[in-house]
């Protein structure tokens, strides 16, 4: 993606850890950003819409737009299809907003290998496995099945924390709420390697 002004802010974490919730808390002390809504496979859950929170799309449509290269990147999690849109995380990032992702640790791989000079990584997580649990369960939307791969899935994450830049632990949404609004203006600060290069070229003959 050549000369782009925007940012990109990885979130990551198992699901109930409260990344919705957070960004949620932070969104009105950010200024302009634009959240990529993913592409998936899964069923809806009870209160989602459709272009809010995700697209919802058969696997044979997802898999048509994965031929078609529409994808910045693409991943199984607990067995369905989920995408990141190439198209608008382009064109918010030419008008040089920040984009928020809420992605898998695949997919932070995946944005990392793609767009590593602007992109700042975020895991957030509970204090604890049992508090997953606690919280997964009273979301009340998932079968105890879904609670169970989910749970395990969490496991499997968590070792993969030291790829990330920043740790939030979420107990207490203020505090995570604090600590992400920091960890948003440094992210804002990054700069690309093409804007890098424009720069020093500029700056040699002025
Ligand atoms: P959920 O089904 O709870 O909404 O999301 C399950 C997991 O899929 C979460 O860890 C979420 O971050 C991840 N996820 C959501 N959208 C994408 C995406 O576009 N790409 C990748 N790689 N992961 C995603």
């Amino acid at each position: 993606m050549q000369n782009t002004s925007g940012v990109v802010l990885v979130l990551s974490g198992p699901s109930g850890a409260g990344k919705s919730s957070l960004i949620k808390e932070v969104s009105a002390d950010i200024g302009d950003f634009y959240f990529s809504i993913s592409t998936t496979t899964r069923p809806m859950r009870e209160g989602e819409i459709e272009g809010v929170h995700y697209h919802f799309v058969s696997e044979e449509e997802f898999k048509k737009e994965i031929e078609n290269d529409n994808f910045l990147e693409y991943a199984v999690v607990h067995g369905n299809y989920y995408g990141t849109s190439l198209k608008p995380v382009r064109d918010a990032l030419h008008q040089g907003k920040l984009v928020i992702f809420d992605i898998d640790v695949q997919g932070n791989t995946a944005v990392k290998n793609r767009l590593g000079d602007i992109t700042t990584s975020v895991f957030i997580t509970t204090p604890s496995l049992s508090e997953l649990k606690k919280r997964l369960k009273s979301r009340a939307t998932d079968s105890q099945e879904i609670i169970d791969k989910r749970m395990k899935m969490a496991v499997r994450e968590v070792q993969r924390i030291s790829e990330y830049d920043y740790l939030i632990i979420n107990d207490k949404l203020d505090e995570a709420a604090k600590r992400l609004k920091l960890i948003v203006q440094f992210a804002k600060l990054k700069i690309s390697s093409e804007n890098i290069n424009e720069f020093v070229q500029k700056w040699e003959v002025t």
